[in-house]
């Protein structure tokens, strides 16, 4: 979330030049006057800025102080403003600090980047401050100053509750963690006052995610949530609906994680040998297998971050620019990690991005910069204190949140002083190892090199951390918390490392070898086992075939997707190409990613979707205007036929491809379809591009996302050649449910029996014009859901590649009859929990 940003004006009245105070606290109450005059603040505002003093340095340095009031007290604010009083012969601030221009700061809001900006440019022209100091203009001062403002630093504990509240007794089993924390942040910062959240004595801003992370919630506690300001009511029940909305969410979550903890294989059990016993390290299994290499001790994470001042105002549009990348960054992330591992992981980066949002570590990096530190080092050094205190928490979950802290402060860092970027897990070892680290960033663990990484130990981290979680997603063995003993070792030892028991067995001699390698073989046969009926095609017991298709965006997730048994490609989502970089890729680039498709799939087929953005895919660097209502607005193809440079690109490369293709092997499809006459518009683009580029005809189909689309499938059907619904999104148009509503979830069911008609409906559509329907969106890799889809006569069926072998299994498990009539009844059924009830029921 963005901060406020709401311009502040200076009007005359709020500036008063020549001023001569006794000392610092007149200056003060001189400024808080002229605040009071013009309505900013209520009187008592003034108390709480000289208080303020007492507790924390509002000299910024250069001759600027700001003083503003105590968090507590920002009821206190009627509206936002700053004042000035300009003091040609200075007033003393503290030893040694004299301040000549006081600028006095009203804000119910934290935005302390922007009006720290602007106050460090101006710092940072020595002669135009210096002539502030003295000029007898009100209209210098209002020129310097005429840009957005933003409200003071916030980082003090807060005290007792606000006028309204409501109790609630924590029940998320792993207590109040990063991502429902965040989902709380977000509610909360709608409100115009405060929102405070208390343990016992605890109580702190709701609005800030560190702080809430704080106090450490565990399941059982009792909390008051309260707030003021004129919209409390409606706050804390939207607030109440979002904490206790996601109880239900958290505690599905613990179990899934339960239930895999236990269907995890057996630990590997080292061989005895009287007399001896291999030396060990022991830490906690973070994710099962086991691995057998050297190892490999990556040098401890504390990098050195050099201080390089910088001018205050490169200082502060750097950190501005690095902040604002990363978090699209972290979206484009989140967005790629849910639609590969799905949405719990990538919550992660969901969470990660809110804790760039912590005003109190952007302040803190300010406050350092205009000390005089350079921009990279501040950042840092915020980062480090805020990370430290969270590590201190007693509760582990939460103490692994400033892991997150970390990494997403490295991030931004590296953003600031790209050559602050190298080490870490760039430099391995060619051959495989094990990695060992003090602590591994979810970043890194997710952009491992998996062929030169057999397993991971690290020192510190536990096993909810989201470093574990994402080792258990990557399917490579791991254990934490080994202790500092771990990062000791010599690079290259022999090791054998146990993820399941979280073991790091040193010293094996050649018979511990042989029975770990034999174990090892034992496991591979059976995965073999497994991949191999992972090959086979998901035939019905009576012989009715489903095509298979993988959801992959990049030719480097063609080749594990195959191995899963994708029989070829169903969704490359093309957005993926421009989001996950700093601009448009070329037509050359995206001709190059399309033959690298086609040549990894080597003959399968490959559907790619022209670009969809909009909605929830949002391409900062294009700048397109803001939408209201963005889900409803100009995305997909009506975004297409209104950027001509971006569609006609993208289909010239697509025909290019195409030329060196197999014939049929590359299809084309467009997103968002909502009007015959978008199709026959694209369909006309494609034709002229395909003309003049000589190349072969390329299948051209459409995404079955909007409620109309199916409605009319039989109309549309004519003039395409085939449809793949996507469910994600036809759930959300049919069930008005925005699907990344985190309270709404549950309810953006796409076994909805309304969702599977209009699918039946876009079936017996397509069937009248011999079109084959597929369908990619997310219920498709679920393997009841696959087998409705299946029942209602859908012909492929396009996932997430670790969900093709259960969706496989299911289906040749089945038969055609049986999967027909479980589709009949799920049709009949009154409500997405009678369709669900369904399952296990004969197929
Ligand atoms: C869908 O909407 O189901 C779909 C596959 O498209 P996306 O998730 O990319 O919007
Ligand atoms: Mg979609």
């Amino acid at each position: 979330m963005a901060t406020d940003t709401h311009p502040l004006s200076l009007p005359p009245d709020l500036i008063r030049l020549g001023a001569a105070p006794a000392g610092k606290e007149a200056a003060i109450r001189e400024a808080a006057q002229l605040l009071i005059a013009a309505g900013c603040i209520d009187p008592a505002y003034a108390d709480s800025m000289i208080r303020r003093e007492s507790v924390a340095n509002t000299f910024l340095g250069h001759g600027v102080a700001i003083p503003h009031g105590m968090v507590d007290d920002r009821n206190l604010v009627r509206r936002n403003g700053i004042a000035i009083l300009q003091v040609p012969d200075g007033v003393v601030w503290n030893d040694g600090q004299t301040a000549r221009l006081v600028v006095a700061i009203a804000a119910q809001s934290d935005a302390h980047i922007a009006i720290l900006r602007r106050l460090t440019r101006l710092m940072q022209d020595e002669a135009r401050l210096n002539a502030l100091f003295t000029t007898g203009d009100p209209a210098d001062l209002v020129a310097a100053l005429s840009d957005e403002s933003a409200a003071p630093a916030t980082p003090a504990s807060e005290a007792g509750d606000l006028a309204e509240s409501f109790e609630w007794v924590v029940d998320y089993p792993t207590g109040l963690h990063a991502r429902p924390a965040a989902a709380w942040v977000e509610t909360a910062r709608a409100a115009s006052g405060r929102v405070r959240v208390r343990h016992g004595d605890e109580a702190v801003d709701g609005k800030t995610l560190v702080a809430l992370l704080q106090l450490g919630l565990r399941p059982g506690d009792r909390i008051t949530v309260s707030a003021d300001g004129s919209d409390a009511h409606a706050v804390l029940n939207r607030l109440r609906a979002t904490i206790t909305g996601l109880s239900a969410r958290e505690k599905a979550d613990a179990a899934a994680a339960a239930r895999k903890a236990k269907a995890v294989v057996q630990g590997w059990t080292p061989p005895t040998t009287a007399g001896r016993e291999m030396p060990v390290v022991a830490g906690v299994g973070a994710s099962p297998g086991l691995a057998i290499g050297p190892v490999h001790v990556m040098p401890k994470a504390d990098l050195t971050v050099p201080d390089r001042p910088a001018p205050l105002l490169e200082g502060g549009n750097r950190l501005h620019e690095a902040l604002n990348l990363t978090r699209q960054q972290l979206k484009a992330l989140a967005d790629d990690t849910a639609r590969r591992l799905g949405p719990a992981e990538a919550g992660i980066f969901a969470a990660q991005a809110e804790l760039l949002n912590d005003t109190d570590v952007i302040t803190l990096a300010c406050q350092l910069m205009v000390e005089g530190h350079g921009p990279g080092w501040s950042w840092n050094e915020a980062v480090e204190r805020s990370a430290a205190k969270l590590a201190a928490n007693p509760n582990p979950v939460l103490a692994g949140r400033a892991a997150d802290l970390r990494d997403v402060g490295r991030r931004v860092l590296t953003r600031i002083d790209p050559d602050l970027r190298g080490g870490s897990i760039r430099d391995l070892p060619d051959t495989p190892c094990i990695l060992v680290a003090d602590d591994l960033s979810p970043s890194d663990t997710a952009a491992l090199d998996m062929g030169r990484v057999i397993g991971l130990a690290t020192a510190q981290g536990g096993p909810t951390s989201h470093t574990a979680i994402l080792a258990r997603t990557l399917g490579l063995p791991a254990m934490v918390a080994g202790g500092g003993a771990l990062t000791e070792l010599a690079n290259g030892t022999t090791a054998i490392l146990d993820g399941q028991s979280g073991r790091l067995y040193l010293e094996p001699t050649d018979a511990d070898l042989a029975a770990a390698h034999g174990w090892i073989e034992e496991q591979r046969v059976k995965k073999a086992q497994q991949e191999e009926r992972r090959g086979l095609p998901a035939r019905t017991r009576d012989g009715h075939t489903v095509e298979i298709g993988a959801n992959v965006n990049r030719p480097d997730q063609v080749p594990v997707a195959l191995s899963q048994g994708a029989e070829g490609v169903g969704l490359m989502r093309t957005e993926f190409l421009f989001l996950e970089r700093g601009d448009a890729p070329s037509e050359e680039e995206q001709y190059q990613t399309y033959r690298a498709m086609l040549e990894a799939l080597d003959g399968r087929p490959l559907i790619v979707r022209a670009l969809d953005i909009g909605g929830d895919k949002q391409v900062p660097h294009l700048q397109l205007p803001h939408e209201e209502n963005p889900f409803l607005g100009v995305r997909g193809a009506r975004l297409l036929l209104r950027h001509p440079e971006l569609l006609e690109p993208q289909l010239r490369a697509l025909y290019r491809a195409a030329k060196g293709a197999k014939p049929d092997a590359l299809l084309i499809m467009f997103p968002m379809i909502t009007t015959l006459r978008e199709i026959e518009t694209l369909r006309a683009v494609c034709d002229r591009i395909r003309a003049e580029l000589d190349a072969p005809a390329v299948p051209l189909g459409i995404m079955v996302e909007v409620p109309a689309a199916a409605i009319q499938a039989d109309v549309l059907a004519r003039h395409v050649d085939f449809f793949s619904i996507g469910t994600n999104d036809l759930t959300q148009y049919a069930l008005a449910v925005d699907r990344q509503h985190p309270e709404l979830a549950a309810e953006a069911d796409s076994l909805h029996p309304s969702v599977l008609r209009l699918i039946r409906m876009t079936v017996e559509g397509a069937e009248k014009h011999g079109r084959w329907v597929g369908v990619c969106g997310g219920i498709a890799g679920d393997p009841f859901g696959a087998a409705l889809l299946a029942g209602l006569g859908v012909r492929e069926l396009s996932m997430t590649p670790r969900d093709i072998p259960g969706v496989k299994d299911r289906l040749r498990d089945s038969d055609l009859a049986g999967l027909r009539a479980l589709a009949q009844r799920a049709l009949d059924c009154e409500s997405s929990d009678e369709v669900r009830a369904l399952e296990g029921e004969a197929s």
